[in-house]
């Protein structure tokens, strides 16, 4: 009798306990993802940083899970390799894309995807390295296999890993609802590229897919981030195009958590030089020029500029570190 008492307490306070933990997980899981939660605040690559208003990481925030039984058979050898800590990861999957900006830096030089259990390995890898953030980029990554790709990799990277953060950048033009069904519950942070709110400058700078209009798109996605609670991010490049506009009411209507602004820049090789599948230098500002468009957004309080020199100092300094399907870890990119 006495053991039947106790195996119950026993089953009854496991129970309760799990039911708390779980509870817990979900009402931090949520604050976590709230679009207007100082979500991404420091971060300087695309990719977001989490950070409570505190500025401190959350303890315990997301679903853990035991390590994988399997562990990785490749290290690396080098013992500098080791020192290094890969703590926010850009992986850049794919160089395809459907629109055809003229300043891209990341263009179709080769169609080549690494296949899904491979590129699983390598996040793998890095999760073990120390990973905390990790965003999904392109080309466009919603382009491979219509999104499933990338949402495989989210969900993998959350309800497997345990990444602290999964975001994407995207230009928001092949999003669905559909996706967001499947795969929005595993992805903290959606950020998409906002030019213009011209449609004909939008057409000029080449960000669009034929007649669709990318401001329907953007739209949609921005209600979507809403719906599935995930924080939406803006980025904007500017260039001799868009200098002078003032974007400010439209910015404010989306009210994004983050609205990352560029400075054009020209790289060796993408969107300049001999061997570049672009041409650029048309759409080069100058300090000056970005920092006039700077001055009329100044009002926009979750306004991040990205200046040519901000970026090549962050390269230098090994901050950004991309993978590509053709190169790994390019601290320093070639500049013009
Ligand atoms: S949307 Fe991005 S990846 Fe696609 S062409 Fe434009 S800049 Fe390049």
């Amino acid at each position: 009798m006495m053991e039947l008492f106790a195996t119950t307490a026993f089953l009854f306070c496991a129970a309760l306990f799990a039911f708390l933990l779980a509870i817990n997980r979900v009402r931090l899981y949520n604050k976590l993802k709230e679009p207007n939660n100082n979500l991404c605040a420091t971060e300087n690559t695309c990719c977001g940083e989490i950070k409570l208003q505190n500025g401190e990481l959350p303890a315990g925030k997301l679903p853990t899970r035991k390590p994988p039984a399997r562990m990785p058979t490749v290290m690396p050898s080098d013992k500098k390799a080791k020192k290094v800590v890969p703590l926010s990861v850009n992986y850049h999957f794919t160089r395809k894309c459907n629109y055809k900006c003229g300043f891209c830096f990341h263009t179709a030089k080769t169609s080549f995807v690494l296949p899904l259990d491979d590129a699983k390995r390598g996040l793998e890898l890095l999760k073990n390295a120390g990973m905390k953030k990790i965003n999904f980029s392109g080309g466009e990554p919603f382009i491979v296999k219509k999104g499933a790709f990338v949402g495989e990799l989210v969900k993998f990277c959350k309800q497997t890993l345990g990444v602290e953060s999964v975001s994407i950048v995207s230009n928001g033009s092949l999003v669905s609802e559909r996706w967001f069904e499947k795969y929005g519950e595993f992805l903290d942070i959606l950020a998409v590229s906002c030019d213009s709110f011209d449609a004909d400058t939008n057409e000029k700078i080449g960000r669009q897919q034929g007649q669709k209009s990318h401001l329907i798109s953007l739209r949609s996605v921005r209600r979507l981030c809403a719906d599935y609670k995930v924080a939406f991010k803006l980025n904007t490049v500017v260039n001799t195009h868009n200098k002078d506009e003032n974007m400010v009411e439209e910015i404010m209507q989306l009210n994004p958590c983050r609205w990352k602004v560029f400075q054009c820049l020209l790289i060796d090789g993408e969107n300049t030089g001999p061997d570049a599948l672009r041409r650029a230098e048309s759409f080069v500002i100058t300090n000056a020029e970005f920092d006039e468009f700077l001055r009329r957004h100044k009002d926009v309080e979750y306004l991040v500029p990205e200046s040519n020199e901000k970026v090549r100092a962050l390269c230098l300094v090994g901050s950004y570190c991309y993978i590509r399907p053709n190169a790994v870890c390019e601290p320093e990119p070639r500049f013009s």
